[in-house]
């Protein structure tokens, strides 16, 4: 490995809304922050093609343009944004100490504070007719595209919190929601089941699975699976959505900085501290409930305001030492 060293007020790592967002309030306060996009430039919205939901854009937008309009963005405060991957961190345990990271596993770039908005990846069932329609009717957000299927017919796969969520959510919308759940019952909370078992346009097909997802260009049916008896069964739909949950992108974090048992980052109530001085964490990397670009884009503003007062606070420190 090469001994290349850098040293940076704050680094950022990750490029969705939440980086982006800290990097506009970090340039801005001086910070002179210098930005790792990480192995997908832009984050989950690049994958989504119509972004309806975003405040200040009343037609929509499309996820690249408005990643690539936020970057823009924290460039033109000064924000350095890099094409990089962060493949090892080696965090301090002191007040003031320097945090060193390794990008592409040969640059080392010491810093001062580093915000991490590595975001999350949805998670998928993997099989060949789900990853050819991913944006031509399969969809991992409920939210962020249940609209475009008002009135339609639809399913949804999970059993947990998120797919009980999203299924009512889609309920209301959609004409008709089927529901599928691997188990003989579901994993959500007593609540949840109960507000899914009160909307009468929700079908719930317990102990099924998809078999395939049919259509050729876009979803136009399912094929299901009944995982006990091995009857299959096609419904005719346009959407599919995936709600078997999240895995937070916080692998290289592991053993540094507190997180919970599915690898979520633990941050301090009403703030992003994490369990090091001067490392934050904002997104979707600490979020498992909300998961929405606006709230990421909050918490990456909340980092770059907690960076910068730890960096005053150690700053007014060293003064008072010399
Ligand atoms: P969970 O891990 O809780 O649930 C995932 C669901 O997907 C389970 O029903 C699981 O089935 C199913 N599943 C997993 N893999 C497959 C597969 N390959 N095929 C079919 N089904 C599959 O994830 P969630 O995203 O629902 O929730 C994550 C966390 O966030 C939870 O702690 C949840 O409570 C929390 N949350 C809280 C909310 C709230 O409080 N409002 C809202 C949303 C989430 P099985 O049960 O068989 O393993």
């Amino acid at each position: 490995m090469s001994e290349q060293l850098e040293r940076v007020k704050t680094l950022i790592v990750g490029s969705g809304p939440a980086g982006y967002t800290a990097a506009i309030y970090a340039a801005r306060a001086d910070l002179k922050p210098v930005l790792y996009t990480g192995m997908e430039p832009g984050g989950q919205l690049t994958t989504t093609t119509e972004v309806d939901n975003f405040p200040g854009y009343p037609e929509g937008i499309d996820g690249p343009t408005m990643m690539m309009q936020l970057q823009q963005q924290a460039e033109r405060f000064g924000t350095e944004v890099r094409i990089g991957m962060i493949t090892a961190v080696d965090l301090s345990d002191e007040v003031g100490g320097i945090h060193k990271v390794t990008v592409d596993d040969s640059k080392i770039v010491e810093a001062e504070t580093v915000i991490i908005s590595t975001g999350a990846s949805a998670k998928y069932l993997n099989i060949p007719s789900e990853q050819r329609l991913r944006g031509g009717g399969v969809s991992a957000c409920a939210v962020c595209d249940g609209f475009f299927y008002k009135g339609q017919e639809v399913a949804i796969v999970g059993g947990g919190d998120t797919a009980a969520e999203e299924a009512s959510y889609l309920a209301n919308i959609c004409k008709k929601v089927t529901m599928l759940i691997r188990k003989d019952e579901m994993r959500a909370s007593k609540a949840m089941q109960h507000r899914v078992n009160s909307l009468e346009n929700i079908e719930v097909r317990y102990n099924t699975e998809v078999d395939e997802v049919i259509g050729d260009q876009v979803v136009e049916g399912l094929r299901m699976v009944n995982n006990q008896t091995g009857e299959k069964e096609e419904i005719a739909i346009t959407g599919l959505f995936i709600a078997i949950g999240h895995k937070p992108n916080t692998d290289i974090f592991k053993g540094q900085l507190e997180m919970d048992e599915t690898g979520y980052l633990i941050t301090q109530p009403k703030s992003t501290k994490t369990s090091k001085p001067g490392v934050f964490a904002s997104g979707d990397a600490q979020d498992k409930i909300y998961r929405q670009a606006i709230t990421a884009a909050g918490t990456g503003c909340m980092a770059a305001l907690d960076a910068e007062r730890y960096l005053a606070t150690v700053e007014s420190k060293e003064t008072l030492v010399s």
